[in-house]
């Protein structure tokens, strides 16, 4: 019977660690939040299911399992609608083994269980660790499954036996299983808030030149096969050298800050706007042709020369940017070459006198704003 309750275990291990592997790098990123909840929901109960089908055969018509412990897993991990979703299934699932009292007995003990372990969910702090409310759920649904039990075999000479077992292995398996969770879900969650800082640039919050480089080479995968045009915008701060050293390192940080929010308000949902290094940005436009891509750039430099850049509390000091454009596969069929070009546009814009746009184009360099035409 020990071995029996041992392998349980391990298969309820085996399973939920692979559920969750499948969930955080699979799941999480193509479905919505609401979708997850219930293939949760649908894999506890799948488990419970197999805990059936792994039980023990008490007496003729009475079997003994884990079905419980999916519930109370996927309660602590995502929350009440999959754990009720898990014990219908769970329920479902007992009837297949047959249709007698031990199966009215069952489905009583889960929904007693259900309904306790959401109590003692609700009463968890959030201070506390999730393996502590764990032992608490399994003492309760361990106290429910030894009264139904007792009530069902009335064999006291094996509920002698087999209770102590029960107990033993419910409680340093159940709450093995769910502080290993616990811990995963925590490396889990760390791993992803490290793995988002790392794509952030810390002082505008704006996509940094790694994640900048990521949703490039995803862009220009995609433009070439739904065969749309691509353009992107290098804007550069001009004199920005100047603004620190007259107004101090702070004040120029608190220009590009600005210049972040500002370049995200003047620009798509579906751009991607980058900080690329120092005073360098990038606006990345799908499915935008070069004129596209000029107006939007003409627009952000007129924005930017007529916004107000507060430097402290009572000061503000005009800005002016000078951007480089190009787009794929007009500028450019060559995918390399194409962010040179619009760094080669942009260096044409500071020549011309910077506050500018300069756009890559078959003929050659063109400024693309209102005020002087070809170069
Ligand atoms: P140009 O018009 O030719 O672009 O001139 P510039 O002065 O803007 O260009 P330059 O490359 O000479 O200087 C860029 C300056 O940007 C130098 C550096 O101190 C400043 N810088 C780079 N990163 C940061 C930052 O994170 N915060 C602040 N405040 N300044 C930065
Ligand atoms: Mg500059
Ligand atoms: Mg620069």
């Amino acid at each position: 019977m020990v071995s029996d309750f041992f392998v349980n275990i391990c298969i309820l291990t085996a399973l939920f660690f692979s559920y969750l592997q499948l969930r955080w790098h699979s799941l999480e990123k193509h479905l919505p939040l609401k979708a997850i909840c219930l293939i949760d929901g649908v894999a506890a109960g799948i488990m419970g299911n197999l805990m059936m089908y792994y039980s023990i055969q008490v007496t003729d018509l009475t079997i003994v399992d884990l079905r419980h412990v999916p519930v109370l897993m996927i309660l602590l991990i995502s929350g009440v609608r999959p754990a009720v979703i898990a014990t219908i299934l769970i329920i479902a699932g007992r009837f297949l083994y047959g249709f007698n009292l031990s199966s009215v007995a069952a489905i009583i003990f889960m929904i007693v269980t259900l309904a306790g372990i959401i109590v003692i969910n609700r009463m968890r702090k959030s201070h506390q660790p999730r393996y502590i409310s764990g032992f608490y759920m399994i003492f309760y649904s361990n106290l429910v499954f030894s009264v139904v039990l007792s009530v069902i075999v009335r064999d006291w000479s094996l509920l002698e036996t087999l209770l102590p077992v029960y107990w033993v292995i419910s409680c340093l398996g159940g709450v093995g299983i769910i502080y290993l969770i616990q811990y995963l879900d925590r490396s889990h969650s760390l791993f992803k808030s490290y793995e988002q800082k790392a794509s952030i640039d810390h002082l505008t919050g704006l996509n940094n030149v790694r994640q900048f480089d990521f949703h490039w080479n995803q862009q220009l995968e995609e433009s070439e096969k739904k065969k749309k045009e691509l353009s992107l915008l290098i804007i550069d701060v001009d004199h920005f050298k100047h603004v620190n050293d007259t107004y101090g390192h702070p004040a120029g940080d608190q220009v590009l800050k600005q210049l972040g929010r500002l370049l995200q308000e003047h620009t798509r949902g579906t751009d991607i706007v980058s900080r690329n290094g120092g005073e360098e940005f990038s606006v990345i436009l799908p499915d935008c042709s070069n004129s596209c891509a000029c107006a939007i750039a003409e627009r952000i430099r007129s924005e930017v020369m007529s916004h107000t850049f507060w430097i402290n509390a009572t000061s503000h000091i005009p800005i002016t940017v000078s951007i480089g454009a190009s787009t794929y596969p007009s500028t450019t069929e060559d995918r390399q070459e194409i962010i040179d070009l619009t760094d080669q546009s942009l260096y044409q814009a500071k020549q011309l006198g910077r506050n500018r746009v300069v756009s890559f184009t078959a003929g050659g360099f063109v400024q693309a704003d209102h005020r002087t035409y070809s170069i």
